[in-house]
């Protein structure tokens, strides 16, 4: 068994039930698969927003072959595509780089835990009502931030407390009082829990000081206390309700929104508009999108070197959101196509069920249904398949024989020319 080509093995229900759940026409579906979900999202996402890249995000490809990988633990994915990296907007991108940014910020915890800091979790906020654009008062958000970090009584009291910096991540929403951006800030410092309390309890005199003074607020509305979360986070169920907190994830898998008290996410607006597409969500979501051009979702303090305290010294460099996005995950090569093939199963808008069959019924049902819609894989020796007009390779289907690695089979083979 030389080959890093791997036959993926049927897992679940035959093609033709699986067709069953493909809708044809008006067919009703019981259950969208997640790889079918997400991919609508996006379309819906790049017929919505104004930024048209995001249109080509998991689509186009990157190199002359799309590979389909399979994870240690089964899970089937593309590599060789390109992805958009807009964690604001893209469904894919955003859940692939708040994973990413957890995972981290958990290691970052755990070792500032270890190292004897004490933490707690603060919400400030700022009152808001239907009507006021969001960029006003997503500004005055971060502006009242910055003029907190810059406060003296804020500098006189970071002494006082072993303060050591701001794990600092903005949440935006939007329900009944309008738009509601708003932060969920990790104060880490070395004093002890209930000292850490008092001095969070400082902050939001500080904050709602900045605030209420700032100008920019109605007459008559102050930040409200209530409004103003202290909670621990160095158990282990704190942590994940912080992360949980701008975890988009699950909002997204759960296919559709919750409506909460606290307001609809942007992927709650966008899965309400893919459904019911309506001007009012559509202007929401464009708002939204030229709000947060060129802004940060998660920040660490600066000052006194404090992200790198706690980050490991093997880590790499800080990476941007679109590197996350199109980093290479680790996984087995389980079949090779090429770009022609590709632009088409893209072209037809059947990646997604492509995908979904390929996962759950294995690489002949894929085969099976590429052909039910149109694309005809002709195969000419036992490696190779070609479509009739132009040309594409793939591993092999047949499950029962051993693969021919493709990478050594094209080395000795030249490519047939297009037309
Ligand atoms: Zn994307």
């Amino acid at each position: 068994m030389c080959s890093k080509y791997k036959a993926i093995q049927p897992k679940g229900a035959a093609l033709d039930s699986i067709t069953d759940v493909v809708p044809q026409g008006k067919t009703k579906t019981a259950k969208i698969p997640a790889k079918v979900h997400y991919r609508r999202l996006k379309e819906t996402a790049a017929d919505v927003f104004i930024q048209k890249r995001l249109g080509e995000c998991g689509k186009r490809a990157v190199s002359t072959t799309v590979t389909i990988k399979e994870t240690a633990d089964g899970k089937i994915y593309t590599s060789g595509v390109w992805s958009c990296g807009r964690a604001w907007l893209c469904p894919t991108c955003a859940l692939k780089v708040s994973q990413h940014r957890a995972e981290k910020l958990l290691s970052f915890v755990e070792s500032a835990s270890r190292q004897g800091v004490t933490m707690m979790m603060i919400t400030p906020t700022i009152p808001h009502h239907q009507g006021t654009p969001l960029k006003d008062l997503f500004d005055l958000v971060r502006e009242s931030f910055r003029a907190l970090t810059k406060n003296k009584r804020f500098a006189a009291a970071k002494k006082k407390y072993g303060f050591e910096g701001f794990v600092r991540s903005t949440e935006i929403t939007h329900g009944k009082n309008g738009w509601h951006p708003h932060l969920h800030v990790l104060v880490f410092a070395t004093c002890e829990p209930d000292e850490l309390t008092k001095f969070c309890e400082l902050i939001f005199e500080i904050w709602s000081d900045i605030v209420d003074r700032s100008g920019k607020l109605k007459k008559g509305q102050k930040c409200s206390r209530k409004a103003y979360n202290i909670s621990p986070v160095n158990s282990k169920e704190g942590m994940s309700n912080y992360l949980n907190k701008w975890h988009i994830g699950n909002e997204i898998a759960s296919g559709q929104s919750k409506k909460s008290t606290s307001g609809r996410s942007v992927f709650q607006i966008l899965q309400d508009y893919h459904q019911n597409p309506t001007a009012k969500d559509k202007r929401l979501l464009q708002e939204y999108e030229k709000a947060t051009k060129n802004k940060q979702q998660l920040t660490y303090s600066r000052a006194g070197n404090f992200k790198a305290k706690y980050t490991d010294q093997e880590e790499d460099q800080e990476k941007t959101d679109f590197d996350i996005a199109n980093e290479k995950k680790e996984g087995k090569p389980t079949l090779a196509i090429t770009r022609p093939l590709w632009n088409k199963i893209v072209k037809l808008r059947i990646v997604g069920w492509f995908l979904h069959v390929y996962q759950v019924s294995g690489q002949r049902s894929a085969r099976k249904f590429l052909v039910r819609k149109g694309i005809l894989p002709v195969a000419l020796g036992e490696d190779i398949l070609y479509t009739k007009d132009g040309f594409f390779r793939m591993h092999v289907w047949d499950l029962k024989k051993e693969i021919y690695a493709i990478d050594e089979y094209l080395k000795t083979t030249p490519l047939p020319k297009t037309g």
